[in-house]
């Protein structure tokens, strides 16, 4: 039977790890910086080297593909992929693993006796972290970028997606032109690590994901009044931080009471101007995330959060503007792709377990235009998204080969 070659595979992950490798370990590689390009050109050679036709659209994302040298609707291409870009202080599996599982797999394809029906090709969508835009490059070859946002999209720190991708020789003004010809995918597949402690503490090899969770994220202002620390009295103030610390603490409350079981949110950027110890907070900025695979618990939250906010402001005397900045939504994925990948674990004598993904991931994008699912292999400690994530060899393996047959079953 068929399997991918562990060495090439654990040789190409240690070595994309490179890029914007942390002393202590962890990677720090977000879109467009000179660590993923160096990135992107190494992953393009390492493409070349396995014997794939290659191609970048224009919204960054990377191709390699076998049986083709680009999509066209007349031989639909069966995808797979993930991302290269990380989260700061990120670790060195997210993303990367379905891109050099992916790359693998149509290698071994390449050099076995298997002749796959259809073209098969490995995407790395850029940046899915979401630096200056969720899920960007998969949202633009899915045709869901809005295009009149391009100009003010942004990262947290202010910098424009214009000028980012500039810098990397892209035109952000063209992204929307990488939208796929219609019908072009014939199905997609993407391996990733689960990024929680679900299959690991279940001792299960291999998750078969039945539905993404959504993401939104919103800016929250509260505009009060800078004052003198010491001669302002407490009476008086119009504290900008507490009304946004009294807002994190209360949307909490209300995700965890009104949202059921599996809406999670988080309060992970705050700033407070002018922000010295001695003035009196006149604005504070908060991104709040929330998070649920179900669309409507996540729309009803989202008023309800935008509601408390109002009344905290009103509250304590404070002024406040809630300015959504993206929302993806949940995805189901499609039972074609759940039983290919449950067929490929039955030939390869492996146990798997139904679950949904926590995380947002480009194959809710790819739901929106194909037959789209997802791998999960077990995270060491559920961690991720930090410096120390890891699965061990042996699982990653598994979890490549299990792609390797999800894919030829799709593809024959
Ligand atoms: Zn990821």
């Amino acid at each position: 039977m068929l399997s991918v070659s562990l060495p090439r595979l654990k040789e190409r992950l240690l070595g994309l790890a490179r890029f914007g490798a942390l002393p202590g370990g962890g990677v720090t590689r977000p879109c467009w910086s000179p660590q993923h390009e160096a990135a992107r050109a190494w992953l393009l050679g390492e493409c070349k080297t396995a014997g794939l036709a290659t191609w970048v659209d224009p919204a960054g994302n990377v191709f390699g593909a076998l049986g083709a040298d680009r999509l066209s609707t007349a031989a639909p291409t069966v995808l797979t992929g993930s991302h290269v870009d990380t989260v700061p202080e990120g670790g060195i599996l997210d993303g990367a693993l379905g891109v050099m599982a992916g790359l693998e797999c149509l290698q071994a394809i390449r050099e076995g006796t298997a002749r796959p029906a259809r073209p098969l090709a490995v995407a790395a969508w850029s940046d899915e972290e979401g630096r200056y835009g969720s899920l960007f490059g998969s949202r633009a070859f899915c045709g869901r970028l809005d295009a009149a946002a391009i100009p003010t999209m942004a990262a947290v720190d202010g910098e424009r997606l214009v000028d980012a991708m500039s810098r990397a020789g892209f035109d952000a003004f063209r992204a929307p032109e990488a939208a796929a010809p219609r019908d072009s995918v014939a199905a997609y597949v993407e391996l990733h690590i689960e990024q929680g402690a679900r299959l690991e503490e279940a001792g299960i090899p291999i998750g078969v994901v039945e539905s993404i969770v959504g993401v939104r994220r919103a800016r929250v202002v509260f505009h009060g009044q800078a004052d003198h620390a010491g001669t302002t009295p407490m009476e008086r103030r119009r504290d900008a931080f507490l009304a946004a610390a009294d807002y994190a603490l209360k949307a909490r409350e209300l995700v965890v009471s009104r949202g059921g079981a599996r809406a999670v949110t988080n309060v992970g950027v705050v700033q407070v101007h002018p922000g010295a110890s001695n003035i009196v907070p006149g604005r504070a900025e908060l991104v709040h995330e929330m998070r649920d695979p179900d669309p409507a618990v996540l729309e009803r939250l989202a008023r309800e959060c935008d509601a408390l906010a109002r009344d905290v402001g009103r509250a304590r005397d404070i002024t406040v503007e809630v300015r959504p900045m993206s929302a993806t939504t949940p995805a189901p994925c499609a039972p074609r792709v759940q039983a290919a990948i449950e067929a490929a674990c039955a030939s390869l004598g492996l146990a798997a377990q139904r679950l949904y993904s926590a995380a947002g991931h480009d194959a809710q994008n790819l739901a929106g235009v194909t037959d789209s699912g997802m791998i999960f292999i077990p995270s060491r400690g559920g961690r991720s998204h930090r410096v120390d994530e890891m699965s061990d060899w042996d699982a990653i393996e598994r979890g490549a080969n299990v792609l390797l047959h999800s894919l030829l079953r799709l593809a024959a």
